[in-house]
């Protein structure tokens, strides 16, 4: 038997059934027709919101990160809760405005942007989130063409990373952002422009669960961001601290404490100079908001035995969860939160059963060796932790099944 990640905070059952937004599972299958189904649960973005605005500093702002979960329902849910959109992506941005979030409050990161991307998000009014300097000159060049002025932030690839963390996404040789000691030239470059400076970008990384880590890499952005800042002897009107917020996924992971990290940064903010009292710092998250709101149901095709290990086949797999599966930038496959949403609450059998997708591919398996009640045809699992990094980081057309459904409730 191997174990499970914990199953979020907030998923009860009724007779039963798995409930999801107060409603069983069955019945959201019923509604959208068929499965494979993600459901994301607004109630829970809502709440997921609120708390974090609850225990950050109230001069916060709080972004979300798009690609995260780009599903239009959810973006539109997101953009009345937040204050910004962050997007990787002319695509993204085209769903953010689409959404309703204004280009004023989108600012875009991404190494390799096209022409056609940065002059949409120029004429647009987004802020431009420059990985290279070169980027910077492009941009410059467009806008003149365009005439329009456009908003430049710089995204620096810092000197330190987000230690324990998923994905690290600074420090040392990257491709992302602009090593922090060529930074302060490129800034008075863009004040001399004439273009609008919108600040820094700073992002260390993902996934982390422990508060002290994430502690330390505000304070060291913050540090970074007001070093640079006065080195290049511009103003710091907008400060983008990044995220790295986690959820937990696996066997022993504990949620992420954020009353300690919203403390900590409100002692690093009120500790600026008088300078920086102005500055709108913000922070941009994507798994922490909306990951535990998603649940992916996928229901049993065949129950078969191999040489005394049970697999249980179901109609979705890694083309739609390719993370449960564990080939997402994880080291070494491990089961994320998995229930029979039409047993739940009862008692797991004592054999060990593993749950695989219906691709032909080894690494397609959900759970491996779990113990869950003993599962039969016609039974719908529940994948928990979807509602980030599923159905748009999976690779749907892999042997054509097609994409799985999704809908908000
Ligand atoms: C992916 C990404 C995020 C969101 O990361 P999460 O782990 O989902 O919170 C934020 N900022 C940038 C620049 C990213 O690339």
């Amino acid at each position: 038997m191997k174990a499970m990640g914990p199953v979020p905070a907030g998923y009860t059952g009724s007779g039963g059934e798995l409930l999801i937004g107060g409603h069983p599972a069955s019945q959201w299958v019923g509604q959208a027709g068929a499965t494979p189904l993600f459901v994301y649960d607004g109630a829970m973005l809502d709440a997921r919101v609120a708390r974090l605005r609850a225990a950050m500093p109230q001069r916060l702002a709080i972004h979300y990160a798009v690609k995260a979960n780009p599903f239009g329902p959810v973006l539109e849910r997101m953009a009345s809760l937040v204050d910004g959109f962050d997007i990787a992506s002319g695509g993204e941005l085209s769903l953010a405005t689409a959404a309703g979030m204004p280009a004023a409050k989108i600012s875009f990161a991404g190494p390799g942007k096209d022409d056609g991307e940065i002059e949409a998000a120029i004429v647009q009014g987004a802020t431009l989130n420059l990985e290279s300097v070169r980027e910077f000159e492009r941009a410059l060049s467009i806008g003149e063409r365009t005439g329009v002025r456009p908003r430049l932030a710089v995204r620096v690839n810092p000197d330190f990373d987000l230690k324990g963390s998923g994905m690290k996404m600074g420090g040392g040789a990257k491709p992302f952002g602009i090593d922090a000691a060529h930074v302060p030239n490129l800034v008075r470059r863009i004040v001399d422009s004439g273009a609008q400076w919108r600040g820094f970008h700073i992002f260390a990384g993902s996934q982390a669960l422990s508060a002290d880590a994430v502690i330390e890499m505000q304070t060291q952005t913050v540090a970074l961001a007001v070093r640079l800042a006065e080195k290049a002897g511009a103003e710091l009107a907008h400060c983008n601290l990044g995220g790295g917020f986690g959820i937990p996924y696996f066997p022993g992971d504990e949620p992420l404490d954020i009353a300690a990290v919203g403390d900590a940064l409100g002692e690093t903010l009120e500790a600026l100079p008088a300078a920086y009292a102005k500055t709108e710092f913000a922070i941009e998250l994507g798994r922490w908001l909306v990951g535990q709101a998603g649940v992916y149901l996928t229901r049993v095709l065949d129950v078969k035995d191999s040489h005394g290990e049970t697999f249980v086949v179901v109609d979705g797999g890694l083309h739609h969860q390719l993370a449960a599966s564990g080939n997402f930038g994880t080291v070494v496959r491990r089961n994320y939160p998995v229930a029979v949403a039409n047993r739940f609450g009862d008692e797991p059998s004592g054999e060990p059963q593993s749950i695989v997708g219906r691709l032909c591919t080894p690494i397609d398996r959900l759970a491996e060796k779990v113990a869950l009640p003993i599962m039969q045809e016609g039974d719908l699992v529940a994948v928990f932790c979807a509602g980030a990094y599923g159905a748009s980081a999976s690779p749907a057309m892999f042997l054509g099944h097609g994409p799985a459904r999704e809908i908000l409730v």
